[in-house]
């Protein structure tokens, strides 16, 4: 409920910062700049401007509402087709998601904050409340372009408003108002331009070799176990070429990539390319096959049989140990300690506190162990002698 309405927030907010930006400059920059009238130069102006804005808002909010795609109800992989199956890395059966106990399609992963599985998941986006997914990548894509253009022209129109302000402009000077919103306006849309224009380079080359988020990171830690050569090469299976990845992702029809359109295939299945080896491409991500979690050597079917008899090679857990202890030399002095332990006497007094017991604080009972010397003491004081310094215990004088 509290991560439903921290999104709902979150989504508040981006709008809010994207009607400032789009509305602000217009409504207290541009529009004074005009001489507060309506020319056919001011619509040549802000007219593209205002498309621009409509055509983001309206991604954005296709990003916010499309579901990015759920693994329908009873969905089992297709063994037969032999081409959609992604098998899990280590034991071949297909991808399996415990906590939806649903199978998982190709390139579908389990996300957190939406507690179900995604299909084609690339990433959860809290600026849009929603995880991107198979069907809303594209308006995913086309928001961020459309972020970029809109900022770059936003940025365009308000400079040169400040440009006018220097020279030789027609107009007068700004007053304090649009000043303050020309300050306002690039502390707002400078770093917007900046954040989201490196996002969308990233999702812009994702998009041309048809790789996810989570396939980038997967490509880098195959990348890392081919370099140390781990395993052999693999190629990524789902790159179709530069064409075919953007057709798959945009829609087939090139002019129509800028517009909201559905994406192509049901997020079940997805062409891979042509490859060497399908079996290979089949298993991605492929796995460190040396990792703890890699396939271990197969086991005999019992560990103790050894064709009819005990296996010969079979030696005792301690074995090891055992003859280790041995090829060490016998401690000689052993028994001369015995020897001269006072507990040979047989004396009530030192076992009457063998351990002092300590109490402290939380930490509980602190367990003091014997101390020599205490010990000796007070046999000599059984005997009614001092234990001094040069008071030598000799148990053979008895
Ligand atoms: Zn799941
Ligand atoms: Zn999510």
């Amino acid at each position: 409920m509290g991560s439903r309405l921290t999104g709902r927030i979150w989504v508040t907010c981006t709008s809010l910062l994207i009607a400032f930006i789009s509305y602000s400059s217009q409504i207290f920059i541009i529009w004074p700049w005009y001489g507060h009238e309506l020319s056919l130069d001011l619509i040549y102006l802000l007219g593209p401007f205002n498309i621009l804005v409509s055509l983001l808002y309206y991604n954005y909010f296709l990003c916010v509402t499309v579901d990015p795609g759920r693994v329908p109800r009873n969905w089992i992989p297709d063994f037969n087709s032999g081409d959609d199956v992604e098998v899990k890395k280590l034991t071949g059966g297909p991808r399996y998601c415990r906590t939806c106990e649903k199978y998982k399609p190709p390139r579908a992963h389990h996300c957190k904050q939406c507690r179900r599985c995604i299909l084609r998941m690339d990433h959860h986006c809290p600026w849009v409340n929603n995880c991107i997914g198979h069907f809303n990548y594209a308006h995913f894509l086309r928001f961020l372009f459309f972020v970029d253009v809109a900022c770059t022209y936003h940025l365009a129109m308000v400079t040169a408003r400040v440009r006018d302000s220097f020279g030789n402009g027609y107009w007068i000077e700004p007053s304090n108002t649009e000043i303050v919103f020309i300050v306002l306006n690039y502390t707002t849309c400078v770093p917007v331009i900046l954040a989201v224009g490196i996002f969308s380079l990233y999702h812009f080359y994702c998009v041309l070799t048809n790789t996810t988020t989570i396939e980038g990171w997967e490509k880098d830690k195959v990348a890392t176990l081919i370099r140390r050569g781990k395993i052999r090469e693999v190629k990524f299976p789902y790159d179709l070429g530069v064409a075919e990845n953007l057709k798959s992702v945009l829609g087939r029809n090139p002019l129509l990539w800028c517009w909201p359109t559905n994406p192509t295939g049901n997020g079940l299945k997805y062409q891979v390319g042509s490859g060497e080896d399908v079996e290979v491409q089949m298993s991605w991500p492929p796995k460190d096959p040396y990792s703890n979690n890699g396939p271990s050597r197969p086991l005999p079917a019992s560990p103790w049989t050894y064709g009819d008899g005990v296996n010969p090679t079979l030696e005792p857990s301690n074995a090891r140990l055992r003859t280790s202890h041995l090829a060490r030399a016998p401690y000689e002095a052993t028994d001369n300690i015995e020897q001269m332990t006072p507990s040979s006497e047989g004396t009530e007094s030192s076992d009457d506190e063998p351990l002092v017991r300590k109490r402290r604080g939380s930490e509980g009972v602190e367990v003091k162990t014997i101390d020599r010397e205490e010990v000796l003491r007070r046999y000599m004081a059984t005997r009614g002698e001092d234990a001094t310094r040069y008071n030598y215990y000799n148990p053979e004088s008895e």
